[in-house]
C-alpha cells in the first residue's frame, strides 16, 4: 500500500497550497480530487470563471468607456452566452495547465478519485471507473470546499431555477434575471448581468445587502445599482418559487411577484463533507457541513488531520484559503511560522468592484475608539477624469489618540487592487501621516489615499 506524509484532498486553493509547501518541505505528497479536472470549486465553477465572465461582460459592454460615450455605448452589439464562454473555458485551461505544471515540478502526486476515510491513517480512494484503491498517511489536510446550498423548497431544473454552478452553462444570456441573495456571490453575478444591460432583480430576506462591509459604501453602491436600473428587493423573504412554461415566477412574503426569465438561487453553500467518512475518524461537523478547527493551526479534533478553505466557514475566500494550506501544512511537519497579520482584504467583484480592510465606521464606534474619517472620490482624482470615472470614492478610518490607519473602504473601479496600500499601512501600523508626507504618482487612482489622508488630516490637525 502506497504511503504518504501528507495527503490532500480537494485541489482548491488551500489544498494546492498545502500540497506545494509539503513538498518544499522534502514530504512526499497526494493530492486527490474528485473533480474532473484540478483546481477545485476555485478555478472551475467560483473564483475564476467568475471573475472571467465579469472582465469579459465589462470589456465587450465596453462599461468601462461608458462614463465617456454614455450609457447606450457598447463594444459589440448582441453579446451572446457563447461570447462569455469561450473566454471562460480558455483561462480556465490556462489555470489547470498552471496548477499540473506546479505540481510535476514539485513532485506533488495527484489522483483523480473521491477519498474517504477508513482509519485515523487510512482511506480508500475511488475513481469514476468505480475503481478503490487505499493509501496510508501521517498527516491528511480536508481541503474538499462547499457546494451550493439547495433547499428542499427551491425546485432546481438547472434551466431557469440555477445555482451558481449552473450559471456558467445557460445556452441563451437571460432576458431578465432574478438573484436571490444579497451575499457576495448574488451581488456580483446580479450586478455582472445588469452590466449587460440585462433587467436583474436582486432579492435579500434581510435588510439590506453585504452585511459586513461598511454602510457608506454599502448605501452608495446600492445607490449606483438602482440608478442603473436594477430593483433590489430589501426585507422581504421569498414565499414560494414557481417554474411556469415562460419563465419563474417568485412570491414575496409581501405577495409581491417578481418574474424573471432565469432565477439564481445564491443564498449560501454547504461543506461538500457527506462522502468523507468523517464519522470513522470521529470529527464532527456543523448543520452546514463545516469542520471546526484550531484557529491557528487549523488542526481538527483529530490532530494529525488538519482542514482548512471554505469546509471551515468563515472568511470563505481563495486568498485566505491559500494561506490557510500553506500555515496547515507548517505545522503539520513542525515548521513555526509568526502570528499572522491582524487584517486581511475582501474583494467583492461586482460592478462596481468593493474592497475593504480593517474595520469598518460601525466597528470602530461600537469599539468607543474616538476617530475621523477621511473620504476621496474617484472623480476629483486627475485619473478618474482621465478614465471617465464618475462614481467611486475611498473613505479612511484613523484612531484619534494613535492617529493609526484602523480601515481603507474602496467602492469603484480598482478596489480590489488598490486595497492593497490600505492593507499595508494598517499591518505595518502606519498613521495618517504616511498619506500626507507621501508622494503617490500623478495621475493615478492611488492618489485618492493622499486625498482621503489629507482630508482626515485637516480635521484632526497635525500630531
Ligand atoms: C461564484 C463564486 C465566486 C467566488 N469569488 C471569489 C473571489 O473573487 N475571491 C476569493 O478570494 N474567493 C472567491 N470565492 C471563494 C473561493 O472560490 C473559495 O474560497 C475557494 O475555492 C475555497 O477553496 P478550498 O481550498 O476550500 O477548495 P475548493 O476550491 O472549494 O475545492 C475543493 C475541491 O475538493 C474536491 N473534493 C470534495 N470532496 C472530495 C472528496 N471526497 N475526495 C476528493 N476530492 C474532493 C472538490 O472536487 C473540489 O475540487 C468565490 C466562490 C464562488 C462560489
Amino acid at each position: 500500500m502506497n504511503h504518504y506524509d501528507m495527503l490532500v484532498i480537494g485541489s482548491g486553493p488551500s489544498g494546492r497550497r498545502a500540497a506545494v509547501q509539503s513538498a518544499k518541505l522534502g514530504k512526499s505528497v497526494l493530492v486527490v480530487d474528485k473533480g474532473r479536472r484540478l483546481g477545485g470549486v476555485s478555478v472551475h465553477t467560483g473564483t475564476i470563471p467568475s471573475k472571467t465572465l465579469r472582465e469579459t461582460v465589462l470589456n465587450l459592454s465596453g462599461w468601462r468607456e461608458r462614463g465617456f460615450y454614455g450609457r447606450g455605448y457598447r463594444v459589440k452589439q448582441d453579446i451572446c452566452a457563447s461570447d462569455l464562454i469561450s473566454r471562460l473555458h480558455k483561462t480556465l485551461d490556462h489555470e489547470v495547465e498552471v496548477l499540473q505544471h506546479q505540481f510535476m515540478r514539485n513532485a506533488v502526486k495527484n489522483l483523480h478519485a473521491a477519498a474517504k476515510f477508513v482509519g485515523p491513517h487510512r482511506a480508500s480512494l475511488t475513481t469514476d471507473a468505480e475503481e478503490t484503491s487505499e493509501v496510508e498517511f501521517d498527516n491528511a489536510l480536508i481541503s474538499v470546499g462547499t457546494r451550493p446550498y439547495r433547499p428542499g423548497n427551491v425546485p432546481f431544473d438547472g434551466k431557469r431555477i440555477i445555482d451558481s454552478d449552473e450559471i456558467l452553462e445557460i445556452k441563451n444570456l437571460p432576458r431578465t434575471l432574478a438573484v436571490i441573495g444579497g451575499g457576495v456571490i448574488g451581488v456580483e453575478y446580479a450586478t455582472i448581468f445588469s452590466a449587460l444591460d440585462v433587467p436583474v432583480t436582486l432579492i435579500e430576506s434581510r435588510d439590506t445587502i453585504l452585511d459586513f462591509v461598511d454602510r457608506e459604501l454599502v448605501d452608495d453602491f446600492i445607490h449606483q445599482m438602482r440608478d442603473r436600473g436594477m430593483t433590489i428587493r430589501l426585507g422581504r423573504s421569498v414565499k414560494e418559487i414557481a417554474s411556469k412554461s415562460n419563465g419563474v415566477e417568485i412570491t414575496l412574503s409581501d405577495g409581491r411577484v417578481v418574474r424573471s426569465d432565469i432565477l439564481l438561487y445564491a443564498a449560501g453553500r454547504s461543506g461538500d463533507v457527506g462522502s468523507l467518512g468523517l464519522e470513522s475518524v470521529g470529527i464532527d461537523i456543523d448543520n452546514r457541513g463545516r469542520i471546526k478547527v484550531d484557529p491557528v493551526t487549523f488542526q481538527t479534533s483529530v490532530p494529525h488531520i488538519y482542514a482548512a478553505g471554505d469546509v471551515i466557514g468563515f472568511p470563505s475566500l481563495a486568498s485566505t484559503s491559500l494561506e490557510q494550506g500553506r500555515v496547515a501544512a507548517c505545522h503539520a511537519f513542525g515548521v513555526p511560522l509568526p502570528p499572522p497579520p491582524e487584517t486581511f482584504p475582501y474583494g467583492i467583484y461586482a460592478v462596481p468592484e468593493i474592497s475593504t480592510v480593517g474595520q469598518s465606521e460601525e466597528q470602530v464606534r461600537a469599539s468607543g475608539v474616538a476617530y475621523e474619517c477621511g473620504v476621496a472620490r474617484f472623480r476629483e482624482t486627475s485619473r478618474g477624469h482621465i478614465m471617465g470615472v464618475n462614481s467611486g470614492f475611498l473613505k479612511l478610518i484613523f484612531a484619534l489618540d494613535t492617529r493609526r490607519l484602523l480601515g481603507a473602504h474602496i467602492v469603484g473601479e480598482g478596489a480590489t487592487e488598490l486595497i492593497h496600500i490600505g492593507q499595508a499601512v494598517i499591518n505595518l501600523k502606519g498613521t495618517v501621516e504616511f498619506f500626507v508626507h507621501n508622494t503617490f504618482n500623478y495621475p493615478t487612482l492611488a492618489e485618492a489615499y493622499k486625498i482621503a489622508g489629507l482630508d482626515a488630516w485637516n480635521r484632526m490637525g497635525s500630531a
